[in-house]
């Protein structure tokens, strides 16, 4: 175990009061929280289960658990919540759902989800196509949720007619999420902070249970998950929140780094600890770092130093365009790999976005190089292949009511919320699923003539389609009822781009093949499967595919820079170092660089011993070749500690453009 230096430990063993740290990248605040939880486990007694360690991604949340793991005796620590803040609201839904108005057993609606529902209320309340509009709108409903506005409020506050639309799209939107039993993500942590302000004897039995609480990148929290923290610390007030206002990168979601000095205000006795020796970097890394977050203007004055060896210098290669580059990237991670005797796992290649990790793979793939990308999305994630198999998923099961409520308005059926509602009421009266409930709602019932009539028609066809679904060809059945359903001209109403549309459409034919594939394979020989077991198989898939995602075999990391944040990789490579990319074009252009230099500072400071950076003199945007220009970050990194290569003689121009080519980094190219 390592020692800690003087305020780490004095960090680790104050536990009366609220208490910040606040520090620089890589100076030890997560193993402050880490091994404070071992502390206050071991020498305060405090049993695991009254410790709620809290952080922004799944990754950063289990591989604080490792950590956790690693230094504490399991036994010790059952009952102990290191999870991300969306599980912890999560976990208070499914104990407390009854308080709101939630039945077990209720769905998320991801991003993707949600857009497809905010798509449909646009559309049916006078929008006559939600294009360009639909971004804004998704963003506006999250950002009132994560400030806590209800949709009454946001309509009587609305500043113009635009704003009022939305609010009222807003307010359809959660009666219909509240109608299909779902949340979104946003309603994880806005769901409880409001059950909690409603039910002070809900909030005091969670604060019996949480006695300590543990925030990890404290500077990336919103309105809302401040004030669930808040709320579950009310009165003790015994709480560490360790935080980096340079890592701040989330302000685009509603972060406020001005989290950290309210905090000062909000608990006037509160401890503030500063961390200023990084043990993750080599010096020149970190002076890079350091020199580059320079440039923005400081709030807090904070010191960073490290006494590891200088290291290596950090490369800057220029490639040819982005096939050049990726093919780099590969060829260096296997010539490195080689050369030094590392794993692949010691690699990480960092990017701004997520459709940057498209062609690497490809090359990756081509080199065979194995390697996992975090914070993608699956197969099993999108959202046409949730529809699809929530269908499989009634066809063979129709008491299942998550996947009834998914697809009832999938594609639209106009059925409302009210007619969803009292479709729930009554079956949950009975103790029935709603499918079953739907037969037996008689003429008696309450349900405005049409609603039920649409629903009905639904009832009687899913009723068919099983029918057919065990006397003819399933396969077939299957194709049919996409085709019945007309998924696809859904599809195109709710995508992007007519080329999205049939990307999609084509997820859907490949499910359908795999079924094929599945019941042809055991056919005559005692493995034969029938279609239940088919999509049962599939959706065990599903599960395992998640599991995949946390295994941590050997293999190269892609991941954006944005999901990197608190981990740390011996190498480290970020790709598209160019104007528009990183900073990126929409930052540029409403002059809001700070965060992508945040940005850049989150992804230099990951690196331990290699840092590697590149570009692609030219690129291919829309179709076209576009030349690039180099990012401003490159210019703000210490002459000293870079060495540029890949500037052949070809480069005259960009050698002067960048005043950078000095003999040394020409020579130390040629000997590359
Ligand atoms: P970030 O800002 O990137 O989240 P951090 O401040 O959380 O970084 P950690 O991840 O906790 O920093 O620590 C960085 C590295 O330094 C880790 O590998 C950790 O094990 C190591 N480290 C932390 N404290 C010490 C110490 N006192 N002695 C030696 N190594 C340490
Ligand atoms: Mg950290």
């Amino acid at each position: 175990m390592t020692k800690l230096n003087k305020r780490q430990s004095e960090a680790v063993r104050y536990a009366d009061g609220p208490m910040l740290v606040l520090a620089g990248a890589g100076s030890g605040k997560t193993s402050v929280i880490t091994r404070k939880i071992a502390f206050l486990i071991e020498q305060l007694g405090i049993p695991g289960r009254h410790i709620a360690a809290v952080t922004f991604t799944n990754k950063a949340a289990r591989e604080m658990k490792e950590r956790v793991g690693r230094i504490i005796d399991r036994k010790l620590t059952r009952g102990l919540t290191v999870s991300t803040f969306h599980n912890l609201g999560l976990n208070i839904i499914r104990e407390e759902h009854d308080h709101l108005g939630y039945h077990p057993g209720f769905s998320i609606f991801d991003a993707e989800d949600a857009k497809a529902l905010i798509q449909d209320l646009m559309l049916t309340h006078g929008s006559t196509d939600a294009g360009d509009e639909l971004n804004p709108v998704q963003m506006t409903i999250s950002s009132w949720k994560n400030a806590m506005r209800a949709p009454a409020e946001a309509l009587s506050k609305a500043a113009d007619e635009r704003e009022q639309r939305i609010a009222i799209i807003y307010g359809y939107y959660n009666e219909y999420l509240k109608a299909y039993n779902a949340v979104d993500f946003d309603d994880l942590i806005l769901l409880p902070v409001m059950l909690f302000r409603q039910h002070p004897d809900v909030l005091a039995k969670w604060q019996r249970k949480i006695r300590y609480m543990l925030v990890d990148e404290y500077q990336d929290t919103n309105v809302c998950q401040y004030e669930l923290v808040k709320l579950l610390v009310a009165g003790r007030a015994a709480f560490t929140v360790v935080g980096d206002d340079d890592q701040s990168i989330y302000a685009w979601r509603g972060a406020r780094p001005e989290n950290l000095a309210q905090l000062e205000q909000d608990f006037p006795s509160l401890k503030v600890v500063k961390l200023e020796q990084n043990y993750r970097s080599t010096s020149r890394i970190l002076r890079a770092a350091n020199r580059v977050i320079a440039n923005n203007p400081h709030a807090f004055e904070k010191v960073l130093w490290s006494d590891h060896a200088i290291g290596e210098e950090i490369r800057i290669i220029r490639c040819r365009n982005e096939e050049a580059e990726t093919e780099r990237v590969a060829t260096e991670i296997l010539d490195q790999k080689l050369k030094q005797g590392l794993g692949f796992k010691d690699f990480a290649v960092l990017y701004r976005g997520n459709h940057q990790a498209r062609l690497l793979e490809v090359k990756l793939q081509a080199y065979q190089i194995p390697y996992r990308i975090s914070g993608g999305q699956s197969f099993f994630a999108k959202s046409e292949i949730k529809d699809a198999m929530a269908y499989l998923r009634l066809l063979i099961n129709p008491t299942d009511d998550a996947a009834f409520l998914r697809v009832v308005n999938v594609p639209r059926r106009e059925i409302g919320p009210r007619t969803l509602e009292q479709l729930s009421h009554y079956a949950r009266a009975r103790n029935v699923s709603l499918f079953k409930a739907l037969g037996d709602m008689g003429a008696q019932s309450h349900v405005t003539d049409k609603g039920l009539e649409r629903l009905r028609r639904f009832a009687h066809w899913v009723d068919a389609t099983c029918k057919r679904l065990h006397s003819d060809d399933p396969v077939q059945v299957i194709k049919q009822l996409f085709t019945d359903i007309e998924y696809e001209e859904w599809l195109h109403q709710h995508s992007g781009s007519p080329k999205q549309a049939q990307r999609r459409m084509e997820n859907i034919w490949y499910l359908v093949d795999s079924i094929q594939r599945m019941l042809d394979d055991g056919k005559g020989t005692a493995d034969e499967i029938g279609v239940e077991d088919a999509v049962t198989k599939l959706i065990l898939r599903d599960m395992m595919e998640q599991r995949e995602e946390e295994d941590d075999s050997d293999k190269v990391q892609l991941l954006t820079l944005h999901a990197s944040k608190g981990l740390e990789f011996p190498h480290v490579f970020i790709i598209g170092l160019e104007e528009e990319i990183l900073p990126h074009r929409m930052s540029i252009e409403e002059e809001n660089i700070e965060e992508e230099r945040r940005l850049m500072y989150v992804g230099i400071t990951r690196a331990r011993e290699t840092l590697t950076l590149t570009y692609a003199a030219s690129r291919r945007q829309y179709g076209e070749k576009m030349e690039t220009i180099p990012s401003r970050f490159l210019d703000e990194l210490p002459e000293d500690d870079v060495r540029w290569l890949g500037l052949g003689e070809a480069d005259v121009e960009v050698n002067q453009k960048k005043g950078k080519a000095t003999l040394s980094a020409l020579l130390g190219d040629l000997g590359a």
